[in-house]
C-alpha cells in the first residue's frame, strides 16, 4: 500500500533532521580532535556514522513503501565547544527533541492506521531510548571527575573504544 502523503512528508523531515544530527555530531568530532581529545572525538564520530544510518533506515522505508523521497539542505551547525559538560549535555537535549520527532511521527502514523509505519519505527524508538541512557551516563561521569585531569584522561580513552556503528 502507497504510503500516506503526510507520512511521507513527515518522514522526509525526519529524513533531514537525521542529517542534521549527523552533521552536528560531526562538528563536534571535529573539535574535540582538534583540541586533543581524541577518544571523545571518536565517540562523535561513530555517532555522526549511526544518525546516517537512521537517515538511511528512513530513506529505505519510503523507497520501500512507494514513496518520494525529497532531500533538503543540511544547516550547519556551530564549529566550537566551551568544555565536555557543554557538549554532552547539548547532546542529550538534541537526542530528547529527536526522541519527541520520532513521537510526534508515530501519533501520526497511528492516526493513520498506518501499522506499517508504526512498527519500523519501534526498533527508533528502543534505540533512543539508549542513546539517551549512554548520554546521561557520560555526564554522570563527567560531573563525578570534575576537573580532575586524570579522570578526564579515563573517560577519553572509554570514549575512544566504542565500537563502529552497527544496526541490530
Ligand atoms: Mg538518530
Amino acid at each position: 500500500m502507497k504510503i500516506d502523503q503526510r507520512i511521507a512528508d513527515a518522514i522526509n523531515e525526519q529524513i533531514n533532521a537525521e542529517y542534521n544530527s549527523a552533521y552536528l555530531y560531526l562538528a563536534m568530532a571535529c573539535y574535540w580532535e582538534k583540541v586533543g581529545r581524541t577518544g571523545v572525538a571518536h565517540w562523535f564520530f561513530t555517532q555522526s556514522k549511526e544518525e546516517e544510518v537512521h537517515a538511511e533506515i528512513f530513506i529505505r522505508y519510503l523507497l520501500d513503501r512507494d514513496g518520494e523521497v525529497n532531500l533538503q539542505p543540511i544547516k550547519v551547525s556551530k564549529q566550537s565547544w566551551e568544555s565536555l559538560e557543554q557538549t554532552f549535555a547539548e547532546t542529550l537535549v538534541h537526542e530528547q527533541g529527536m526522541t519527541a520527532r520520532i513521537y510526534r511521527l508515530y501519533a501520526l502514523a497511528e492516526e493513520n492506521k498506518d501499522y506499517a509505519t508504526r512498527q519500523m519505527l519501534n526498533q527508533l524508538i528502543a534505540e533512543q531510548v539508549e542513546e539517551e541512557h549512554t548520554v546521561r551516563d557520560i555526564i554522570d561521569n563527567l560531573n563525578l571527575v570534575g576537573n580532575d585531569g586524570t579522570g578526564i584522561l579515563q573517560i577519553d580513552r572509554e570514549l575512544g573504544s566504542r565500537s563502529a556503528a552497527t544496526h541490530s
